[in-house]
Parts: C-alpha cells; sequence; structure tokens
C-alpha cells in the first residue's frame, strides 16, 4: 500500500527538494566564474584559440559554456553554430540558427545573417528548397546581398531550374560590376537542353544561339546546337557548327570530332574527314585526339602503317592516354602482329591505366570524364584536359 502512496506524495517533495537545492546552488554555493573557468569574454577567446587550432570538440565545450553565461551573446550563438556545422552536426547548427531568427529582440542585420546561415544549413543537409526558400527571403529582406544570390543562384542549377538561375545570375552580375558571361552562357544552353527534352526544338534552337551570342566561346552551346541539327538530318549545317570549335576554343576540338565523323559518313563524304583532322593536327600538334581520330581514319583506309606510326607518336608523348594505347593494341593484334602486341602489351602494363585525364584547376578535381561544371567546387568551366604528358 506504502508503494502506491508514496509516488503521489512523493513528486511535489522531491520537486520541492530539487527547487530549493536548485536555488541554494545559484545564490549561495554557485561557484565563482574563476572557478567555473573564467568570465565570458575568456570563455569566448579560449574557445576561439582552439577553433585556430583546430581543436573544434574543445571549442565547442567553451563556447557551449560562454552560451549558458550569457545568453544573449548572439556573437557566441553563430560561433557555434558553425562549429557544430563544420562537424557534421548540422541538425543542431539549424537548431542553433534557427533559435536565433524567432527572437523579437534581435535588430534586422542579425536575423538576416541568421537566416542566411541558416539556409547553408539547409543546403548542407541536402534540404535544396528549405534552403532555396531562405535564400530568397533572404534576399527579399536585403535585396543586394551578394552571397545571398550566389547561393541562390547555384542552388536553381543544381535542380535544374534555368530560368530562375539565369535570372539570378544576371542580377549577381549586375551588383558585382562583372559580366560571367560563361556562367550565363552556360545556363541558357542547359534551358536550351531541357526544352529540347519537352519537344521544343525551335525554341531550343533559339536558346542555343542565344548563348553562342551570350559567350562566343561556350563550346556546349555549339555541341548542342549541332546534335539538333545532326538530329534533323541537316548534317551540313551540324558540320559547319561543330567546325566553329577548333577556331573559337581548339582545346575542346576532341568534342567535335567524332560527331563530325559520323556526319561526314552520312553524307557519304567521309574523305572529307581527312582534310579536316589534318588540317587541325597540324594547327595543334599537341591536340592528341585529332592524332587518334586522324589514325582511326587512316586505319578505315586501310592506311596501317601510317595509322600505327601516329598512334605511336601519341602514346610516347602521352603514356596515360589509354584511348590511344587501345586503338594501337587494336590494330596490331587486328593484324596479327604478334611480336609488336607482346611489346605494346609489356608498356601498356607499365602504364598507370586508371589515370583521369580531367582536372578542375580550380578545386583539384579529377575526372575520366569530361564535364562543363565541376561535381565538387560547383564552378563552370573550370575542368581541362591536362596537358601534354597525360591528355
Ligand atoms: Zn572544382
Amino acid at each position: 500500500m506504502s508503494v502506491e502512496i508514496v509516488p503521489y506524495i512523493g513528486y511535489p517533495i522531491a520537486f520541492a527538494a530539487g527547487f530549493l537545492a536548485a536555488w541554494i546552488f545559484a545564490r549561495v554555493l554557485r561557484p565563482s566564474e574563476e572557478q567555473r573557468g573564467g568570465t565570458e569574454k575568456e570563455i569566448y577567446l579560449k574557445g576561439i584559440n582552439f577553433v585556430l587550432s583546430n581543436e573544434p570538440d574543445k571549442a565547442i565545450e567553451e563556447f557551449t559554456k560562454a552560451v549558458r553565461i550569457d545568453s544573449s551573446t548572439i556573437e557566441t550563438y553563430f560561433a557555434l553554430g558553425s562549429l557544430f556545422r563544420n562537424k557534421g552536426d548540422v541538425g543542431r547548427a539549424t537548431k542553433i540558427h534557427q533559435s536565433i531568427t524567432i527572437r523579437p529582440s534581435v535588430d534586422e542585420k542579425t536575423r538576416i545573417k541568421a537566416l542566411y546561415e541558416l539556409g547553408i544549413d539547409f543546403r548542407k543537409a541536402g534540404l535544396l528548397k528549405r534552403a532555396i526558400g531562405v535564400f530568397e527571403e533572404v534576399i527579399h529582406r536585403a535585396p543586394n546581398m551578394v552571397e545571398a544570390y550566389e547561393q541562390l543562384g547555384s542552388l536553381y542549377e543544381e535542380i535544374g531550374e534555368w530560368e530562375k538561375a539565369f535570372e539570378t545570375r544576371t542580377r549577381l552580375s549586375r551588383l558585382r560590376r562583372e559580366e560571367n558571361r560563361n556562367v550565363l552562357a552556360h545556363i541558357k544552353t542547359e534551358m536550351g537542353k531541357k526544352l529540347l527534352e519537352e519537344g521544343k526544338e525551335g525554341e531550343a534552337k533559339k536558346a542555343f544561339k542565344k548563348a553562342i551570342s551570350i559567350d562566343r566561346g561556350c563550346v556546349d552551346a555549339y555541341i548542342s546546337l549541332g546534335d539538333l541539327y545532326f538530329s534533323t538530318g541537316e548534317y551540313e549545317k551540324a558540320i559547319k557548327t561543330w567546325k566553329e570549335i577548333t577556331d573559337v576554343a581548339p582545346a575542346f576540338s576532341f568534342l567535335a570530332y567524332p560527331r563530325m565523323e559520323e556526319a561526314y559518313f552520312k553524307l557519304g563524304k567521309f574523305n572529307e574527314m581527312e582534310g579536316f583532322l589534318r588540317d587541325v593536327a597540324l594547327r595543334n600538334p599537341s591536340d592528341p585526339y585529332a592524332r587518334l581520330y586522324l589514325a582511326r581514319y587512316l586505319y578505315r583506309k586501310n592506311h596501317v602503317e601510317e595509322a600505327v606510326k601516329e598512334l605511336r607518336e601519341v602514346v610516347d608523348s602521352n603514356p596515360g592516354f589509354v584511348e590511344a594505347r587501345k586503338e594501337l593494341l587494336r590494330i596490331i593484334v587486328d593484324k596479327g602482329l604478334k611480336e609488336e602486341a607482346l611489346r605494346e602489351l609489356e608498356r601498356v602494363l607499365e602504364t598507370d591505366l586508371t589515370y583521369k585525364p580531367f582536372q578542375c584547376g580550380s578545386c583539384g578535381y579529377r575526372s575520366e570524364k569530361f564535364l562543363w561544371k565541376c561535381p565538387q567546387c560547383k564552378r563552370w568551366d573550370t575542368i581541362t584536359l591536362k596537358g601534354k604528358e597525360a591528355p
């Protein structure tokens, strides 16, 4: 019986006792600031030192103390929020930033900063639409905040909202007084690709042409426009469009070769490919792709020796160029040149075939295939074919 009664009487008593103990602790036995590890300022400085010495766990511990001492210290909250986020604890970072945005006492500048940080949290957590919503609000409150436009622009790109991405990037260019034509042209090209997917050929064509008029060096726009002509059987126009790449951006000609080969073939003018490739190889002797395609062409024409010679020169100066190595081996094996095949195989085994020929000049990301936008740092036009040593 006592077992059942005790809880009902016991809870209020325990509650009162707890309250009393807390009051005594707070008013009478509360340790001095020194005992608790210093004043808020000292704790804050200690935290900063831990940040600087790259010890985020200890920094978080110190900052948490500071927040407990004076919960109105907004800067400490911000520092804590970024630390949690950088440690990968986005949930706690979000809670901290959210708690700042809903405080009635904070000024507008602080609220905007907290919203911006919240947007970054959502983005890091993969909640892209929520991040977009927050950044839109930031821009609504601070129409000239460059960083928010940057976030918003790249988020629209990430979810394929090209029209909005274009609009945002245009405003960003104006704010920064920069042109950023290459990025705008890429976005226009992406808009064209989307239109094409929706079956709107005419509008897509206009978008690709517009992209070229924004940036004459936008290779992807020439590629896409040429592909569109090819798909509608306008092979001459396709060839003419792709050929322009060799003039405006010779380093990207390798994207045009296989397409042109096919178009010339469709036209029954395959012989014209040779003249074109020889001309490109002459103008850009360091372009290994021109020589690879020339070798393929020569082999098809049964000029085996000449094809092998071209490929040998290509692989000698570009040992990691897997495509050329494969082609050379294929031709040698096809022709039953056993000894030569064995020698070549030996050379292949000595080569690093896992080599990734494309690299981002901004963040160093490496890739096996060519990309217009770096998936790591999200920048446009930073990935290129690495120099002579490895195409
Ligand atoms: Zn990058």
